[in-house]
């Protein structure tokens, strides 16, 4: 059942837990994702980041995804994420995306709101969602494409400086009038490549300022702990990819080694499924955990 992302998160929000979004550059993940949903019954998120452009076109995979979400038995949300232009994300709404994520994080906080706003009055108009980005969400050099970067807290003069200021979050969403709010407080697109050192009350005390739904970016690689505290701390969308796309990559390789030691042939289409069954069994884990399943 296709549904937007402002109904996910909203729930969310009243039962504190978070829905996952999975970024899905191909048939096999888009279908992992959702079949792992369903299994547990829970809401879900598929996502185009724009940066996978280079994997598939939006044209392409963006119909497919949004077949997908409406046959799902589960509520299903098709997202653009990182989307970085006014025509990417009008794209993705003429496709039937139910939610845009809109990032001028990287410009100032003037053209942020402006840019933003403009976004939102389009979007809702048209019954979808936006999510915009304020402050820094840092990128490894391992895997972290759909970010910025890569950007580390080395590129700050203060950790202040990268993190989510609270006063500018509460200005920020009521000048654009977001459905949600990637906010920093020190998670990396990609693979963590030394160990993350959260500010997990960041979280606390932009809710503190302004009570909407929180994203976290770079969800991938935390520990079960640390999602916990930052859910009950406010998130409530957690973009989770390369870790599922990891055990993916790290099935089809256990496969491929055993069908050598027979000495069988490979065929493709069996890779693809096996594939599609590591992504699903590690979605399934990390959509536990969000869920408090
Ligand atoms: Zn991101």
């Amino acid at each position: 059942m296709l549904v937007t992302l402002k109904e996910l998160l909203v729930d969310a929000k009243e039962k504190k837990y978070a829905v996952g979004s999975f970024n899905t550059p191909n048939l096999e993940t888009a279908s992992a994702v959702i079949a792992a949903a369903e299994e547990l019954n829970v809401p879900v998120i598929i996502a185009h980041a724009e940066v996978h452009n280079d994997l598939i076109s939006l044209n392409v995979m963006g119909p497919i995804m949004v077949q997908l979400a409406k046959q799902a038995k589960v509520p299903a949300c098709v997202h653009l994420d990182h989307g970085s232009s006014f025509d990417a994300c009008v794209k993705a709404m003429h496709l039937g995306f139910t939610s845009v994520m809109y990032d001028a994080s990287a410009k100032s906080f003037e053209e942020n709101v402006n840019e933003t706003k403009e976004i939102v009055k389009i979007a809702h108009s048209l019954g979808v969602s936006v999510e915009a980005e304020l402050g820094h969400i840092f990128t490894s050099s391992i895997g972290g494409g759909e970010g910025r970067g890569p950007l580390g807290a080395e590129d700050f003069n203060s950790l202040d400086d990268a993190y989510t200021n609270p006063d500018l979050a509460k200005e920020f969403v009521e000048r654009t009038q977001v459905d949600a709010l990637a906010i920093a407080f020190g998670t990396t697109h990609g693979v963590y490549l030394t160990k993350p050192e959260l500010d997990l009350n960041r979280i606390t005390e932009v809710k503190n300022k302004i009570d909407i739904p929180f994203v976290m970016h770079g969800g991938s690689g935390l520990s079960e702990a640390e999602f916990k505290e930052a859910i009950n701390n406010g998130i409530t969308k957690i973009n989770y990819f390369t870790y599922m796309t990891m055990a993916g990559g790290k099935s089809v390789v256990d496969f491929v080694q055993d069908m050598k030691e027979k000495n069988e042939t490979v065929f493709f289409h069996d890779i693809a499924l096996v594939a599609e069954a590591g992504i699903k069994e590690n979605v399934k884990e990390a959509l536990r955990v969000f869920s408090n399943r």
